[in-house]
């Protein structure tokens, strides 16, 4: 009797097991039928027409899947907002997302249309293409799913879908109310979001926000992120003679803008890449604990330094992610007169660099701009914010015009907080694996003044493969990403947080 008792108890609990990983990749079958459909729907956001069709899907699936949903009118497209029926007494959890994608040169993707999703199998340093039907006999994690928007972030939105249906069937009672609110115009810098919060802050009301966007770390492991930082730019010009003038003729009398503006640039940092500018890195503190967490993500200088072909990181930072922490003043353009085939003889009219200024939460970007301005003037230089007039070059020795772009803020939640404890204890029990926690990453998402607006913890938890080709041709997902983004939202949304 004992004996078969512990026989049933043996089979029933290898039976639940396989048929847990049976269920997951029913699941992830279903997932890829869905995303299919999903893909085929264009979905830049330069028309309007497409983002209603996208937004007719998500009405459809999300009601599926026992959702109250609504389209959230704003001063541009429409957002769509899906909740389910709320229980007093739970933690609620917005879950963030976006629909559009990048707009598409079909020129540059090796298939018929990026609209059109291809299956891929990987063969050395490259893919093949394999056709759709091949998954109707078996399904391989490692091939890949090609299409606009697969990985970003149409893929996720379908993994969260599909975690429901395994919810669903397990019976789960879920321990948090959940709210989705899904972008239709992402890749368009979401600008009615801010506004959109204010008007709508009581349907947004949550304990904290999940974005489900943008890769895992490129060691592939489970990824928890807690910001992003900001981003402002400059433009600088400095001016010689008002044409370009002879060099024979000039050069030696006619003052030289590109050296002015070398010279000035040259004054911003020292010969290891640190700011000198007063200020710039003020009020930047790192506890031993937050430096701790920064040195366990798995990133290798060596791979870094072998992947870019550069022998000596800049010293802002001791290492990577440490480098991060700071604000950054880095030149993404430079230009005076002819170069290559084309130099001419010249003393050129101006010199021009673009800057951008990479934002962290303590270093707000018209504090930076200021200082970086103040710097300039005391270098002697006189700022405007216009080409100067005849009467403005014959006044002043050196004159700079100085254009500032707008500002776009950074966001980071502590460390600390209990509900990234809560989703990175999740995950790792989910996937018995140590998850990389990343404290500020370098990119700027567009959703920032959104999370500052709601000021509640946020975390982007990422679902997608790092290779997935974001924003270029060939964009796609690895399927198993698929599985994970399944059980990363599955385990999610069925663990009691403590
Ligand atoms: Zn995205």
């Amino acid at each position: 009797m004992r004996v078969i008792l512990l026989l049933i108890l043996t089979i029933s609990i290898s039976y639940t097991y396989s048929q847990d990983s049976l269920l997951l990749k029913a699941q992830v079958a279903n997932s890829i039928n869905e995303l299919q459909d999903f893909v085929a729907i264009p979905n830049d956001a330069l028309n309007a027409n497409d983002i209603q069709r996208n937004l007719f899907w998500l009405k459809e699936k999300f009601t599926q899947r026992g959702f109250n949903t609504a389209e959230l009118e704003t001063e541009n497209h429409p957002l769509f907002f899906a909740t389910l029926p709320m229980e007093e007494g739970k933690p609620t959890v917005l879950i963030y997302m976006h629909f559009d994608g990048q707009s598409v040169d079909p020129g540059k993707w090796n298939q018929a249309s990026p609209y059109k999703t291809v299956l891929k199998q990987p063969i050395e340093n490259d893919f093949e293409t394999i056709p759709l039907e091949t998954l109707k006999d078996s399904i391989d994690y490692n091939w890949r799913l090609f299409g606009r928007s697969t990985s970003d972030d149409k893929g996720p939105i379908v993994m969260l879908l599909n975690a429901f249906d395994l919810l669903k069937k397990e019976v789960k009672t879920l321990p948090f109310n959940v709210k989705v609110i899904l972008d239709g115009e992402e890749e368009k810098s979401s600008k009615p979001l801010p506004t959109a919060v204010k008007e709508y802050r009581e349907l947004l009301e949550a304990d904290f926000l999940l974005i489900a966007d943008g890769p895992v770390h490129s060691s592939a492991k489970p990824t928890v992120v807690y910001g992003c930082r900001g981003i402002t730019t400059l433009s600088l010009t400095t001016y010689g003679p008002v044409k370009p003038q002879h060099s024979g003729h000039y050069g030696n009398y006619a003052p030289n803008p590109g050296f002015q503006l070398a010279q000035l640039l040259a004054s911003m940092k020292d010969t290891e890449g640190r700011v000198t500018i007063k200020g710039y890195y003020d009020g930047i503190t790192i506890s031993e604990a937050e430096q701790n967490i920064l040195k366990s993500v798995p990133d290798s200088n060596q791979a870094i330094a072998e992947k870019l072909q550069f022998k000596s990181a800049e010293k802002v930072g001791s290492f990577y992610q440490e480098a991060l922490q700071y604000p950054s003043l880095n030149i993404r353009g430079l230009g005076s007169g002819w170069i290559g085939k084309e130099a001419r003889t010249i003393v050129p009219a101006s010199a021009t660099a673009e800057l951008d200024l990479r934002l962290v939460p303590e270093s707000d970007g018209n504090r930076l701009k200021k200082l970086v301005k103040s710097h300039i003037t005391n270098q002697g230089y006189h700022i405007l914010d216009h080409a100067p007039t005849k009467e403005e070059r014959l006044t002043h020795t050196k004159i700079v015009t100085v254009l500032e772009g707008s500002v776009t803020d950074a966001f980071r939640t502590d460390l600390d907080n209990e509900y990234g404890d809560f989703l990175v204890n999740t995950m790792k029990q989910a996937f018995n694996e140590d998850v990389v926690q990343i404290r500020i990453m370098g990119g700027t998402v567009p959703i920032a003044p959104f999370i500052n607006e709601l000021q509640i913890p946020a975390f982007i938890v990422p679902m997608v493969n790092p290779d997935n080709n974001q924003h270029s041709p060939n964009e796609n997902l690895k399927i198993g990403q698929m599985a994970y983004g399944i059980k990363a939202f599955y385990a999610l949304l069925s663990t009691t947080p403590n």
